[in-house]
């Protein structure tokens, strides 16, 4: 069972597999149902059902699911989820939902490793109904325009308590938060470094990364010596 983890007031992380904080994907209550942000991989929308349940959710009830972009460990359970919540609808930017909806091919990443996974990778075809861009209201978090990880890559801020969901725009993959993730997984390094240098400009307390334990104390300095640590040229 995936227990959920609350990490802000109607916030809760739960961990799309079962290595904890490998994978991490967004439950968010709203006013108007609940929100799913990113979808892990295929096998996590179990997981991600029994947390939604108990949290007193109902999954068939699910309003909408929020995609932060197109790599499989954030789009890999999009076909189960809609199995099981069909009236969801599904937003992201507009670049990433022309390759989710398959109009368009994936990314190519700048390191070798990543390229020949993606190509073996099958990426699920979903039909996408909203396109978001820059300072959108989603669920009550605001759009940010991160690319870089990938090039329609967006992370959500919520202004009201200063809640960053930052997707891939910083990782702790392995141990240390770095920009991007990981350098070889992002299609283009030194554009994920200047939207780095932009998420910092904004006013955020609590980071979580789909990678990486959330940071709730000095979320900001942590954010910015992994700026300043990275080289990307
Ligand atoms: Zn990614």
């Amino acid at each position: 069972m995936a227990r959920p983890e609350r990490v802000a007031p109607g916030v809760y992380r739960v961990d799309a597999v079962g290595l904890s904080n490998s994978i991490s994907v967004l439950l968010v209550e709203g006013d108007d149902g609940w929100t799913l942000v990113d979808t892990g991989v295929g096998g996590s929308p179990r997981r991600i059902r029994e947390a939604l349940i108990s949290l007193g959710g109902r999954p068939e009830d699910l309003k909408r699911v929020y995609l932060t972009h197109h790599h499989i460990d954030h789009v890999g359970g999009l076909p189960e989820v809609r199995g099981w919540a069909p009236g969801a609808e599904v937003v992201a930017s507009e670049h990433e939902a022309m390759i989710v909806s398959g109009e368009r091919n994936p990314d190519r990443s700048s390191g070798a490793v990543f390229r020949l996974a993606n190509r073996l990778m099958n990426l699920p075809t979903v039909p996408v109904d909203r396109v978001v861009d820059e300072g959108e209201n989603v669920a009550g978090f605001r759009v940010l325009r991160t690319p870089g990880h990938t090039l329609g890559h967006t992370s959500l801020l919520r202004d009201e308590d200063g809640l960053l969901f930052t997707g891939d725009a910083f990782g702790a993959m392995v141990s240390r938060v770095k920009v991007g993730g990981l350098k070889a997984a992002c299609t283009d390094p030194p554009l994920a470094k200047r939207s780095a240098e932009k998420i910092l400009a904004e006013d955020f307390d609590t980071v979580v990364m789909t990678h990486g334990k959330p940071i709730h104390a000095g979320a900001r300095r942590r954010l910015k010596e992994a700026a300043d640590r990275c080289d990307y040229v």
